[in-house]
């Protein structure tokens, strides 16, 4: 019997890829921030990967994946950290990036293929006075489908959340693993979180359904301070202000704007920095807080257009991780959530315990009405048992750690078992064929 690269060869018009080099490159995501994911995942491929147009095409896979019981991986940019769309037992990767076009925007509402890049998203619906809600600091490079399926929060969750957050999809399209695949339209808070943030384990996401929020022009500034409190409580009371429309507050403690490299001339070592993006109309009010504060703005530019570099989205959230390494690559990370505290405490005894072996950075974030401070540490990595350490000392202070140093969706930011995911893989995907190995409550 002809084995599923064969197959695929055979559906018309479908671009399928076995050169080895492309292969590696196409298995691969960026698991390397991770000094304890690297050596798991490093070697791993698949055995081709497809490019589908078509929904026809899509259902050819999916029917040929469960009849040479052949694994599939869906990727969209490749741009997760935890190999969310490392194939760890080889098989088909099934690859969105030309499945990408804006099927319809209106009244507030996008209706998107998967593979469509989330910057390109922004660009088509702002002249019509649109623009997304949250984008990860990937936005020139990732997918929609990406975001939802390996994603969390990122640039505008300081407003609106996270992407878990009621109200922040609509409905999603998904073709099913059953033995005969099939189309399932998903609408409604429940049916979406069926598979929002399940790592294409139940379900390749053909189409997205997702609000977006009246377009805004927005500044960027580096605010600096001397004392990294200061700028942590300058951060808070912004972030709480409800009057003043924000996009993005980033709190980055000694060293890290020193890794900022095209900012180096704008900030000077031994100096905390927050990372603002801010509404064009609030910057008065904004001056004034960084003044009560003893800040001073030491960059400011107008919001790059969407799609173009240089903007200060591309310093935050996992970014400054990714320049961080740039400058030094024992540098990881961690994800947290802090306990909403007005008074920082337990931030303040992780500080004092850790030092400079764990550097703050912050990223304010609304979760249910809340505005609570999100970190992505980075730590000067040692050994694996050293940070195993810093991760229990954090969460018997009652810190949540989302272990970026573990593939399996459960052992991350999830913590427990989601039985709808559950539920769901075993109706949409019985013979566990989707991105095997990912999802722990399948395994056991
Ligand atoms: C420097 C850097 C900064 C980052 N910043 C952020 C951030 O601010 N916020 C954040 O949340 N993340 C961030 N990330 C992680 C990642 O970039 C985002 O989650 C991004 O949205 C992933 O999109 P992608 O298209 O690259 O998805 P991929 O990495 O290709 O896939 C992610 C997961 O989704 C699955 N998947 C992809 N498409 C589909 C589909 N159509 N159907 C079903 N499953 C699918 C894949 O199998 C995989 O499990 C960052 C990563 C890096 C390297």
């Amino acid at each position: 019997m002809p084995d599923a690269p064969q197959l695929l060869h055979q559906i018309p018009d479908l671009d399928v890829i076995t050169a080895p080099a492309q292969l590696a490159k196409l298995s691969l995501d960026y698991f390397h921030f991770s000094p304890i994911l690297e050596p798991q995942l490093r070697e791993k491929r698949a055995d081709v990967v497809v490019r589908p147009t078509t929904e026809p095409q899509f259902y050819q896979i999916a029917a040929i994946a469960r009849q040479t019981q052949t694994p599939i991986t869906v990727r969209g940019s490749g741009t997760g950290n935890y190999g969310q769309c490392i194939p760890l037992q080889g098989g088909i990767i099934v690859d969105l990036s030309n499945y990408n076009e804006i099927l319809w925007i209106h009244d507030g509402i996008a209706r998107v293929q998967a593979g469509v890049k989330l910057a390109e998203l922004e660009r088509q619906s702002r002249p019509m006075g649109w623009e997304w809600r949250m984008v990860p600091s990937t936005v020139r490079s990732a997918t929609i489908g990406g975001f939802i399926a390996g994603g969390s929060g990122g640039i505008g969750s300081v407003r609106y959340g996270q992407l878990r957050d009621r109200g922040n999809l609509h409905a999603v399209k998904v073709l099913t693993l059953e033995e005969e695949p099939r189309i399932m339209e998903l609408r409604g808070y429940d049916a979406v979180q069926q598979v929002v943030h399940a790592y294409g384990t139940n379900g390749i996401i053909l189409e997205l359904e997702v609000p977006l929020a009246p377009a805004i022009t927005w500044l960027e500034w580096v605010v600096s301070f001397a004392d990294f409190w200061h700028a942590v409580h300058f951060a808070q009371t912004l972030g709480k202000s409800d009057g003043i429309q924000t996009r993005l507050i980033s709190v980055h403690a000694d060293p890290i704007p020193t890794f900022f490299t095209p900012l180096r001339s704008h900030l000077s070592p031994g100096h905390a920095a927050v990372l603002l993006i801010l509404a064009v109309s609030d910057q008065e009010a904004v001056i004034d807080l960084i003044e009560q504060f003893g800040g001073w703005c030491s960059f400011t530019q107008t919001a790059p257009a969407p799609g173009k570099g240089g903007s200060l989205m591309e310093f935050s959230w996992n970014h400054t991780t990714l320049h961080a390494r740039s400058a030094d690559a024992q540098w990881t990370y961690l994800q947290s959530l802090f306990p909403a505290d007005p008074e920082f405490r337990v931030m303040r005894q992780m500080a004092e315990m850790f030092g400079d072996e764990v550097p703050l950075h912050l990223e304010f974030i609304r979760q249910n009405g809340t505005l609570i401070p999100a970190a992505i540490q980075l730590v000067r990595f040692t050994t694996g048992d050293r940070l195993q350490e810093i991760i229990a000392i954090h969460e018997a202070h009652g810190v949540l750690i989302a272990n970026p140093h573990t593939y399996l969706l459960e052992a991350g930011g999830m913590k427990t078992v989601d039985r709808a995911q559950l539920q769901f893989k075993r109706l949409v995907d019985p013979q566990g064929l989707m991105n095997p190995g990912k999802m722990a409550a399948w395994n056991d």
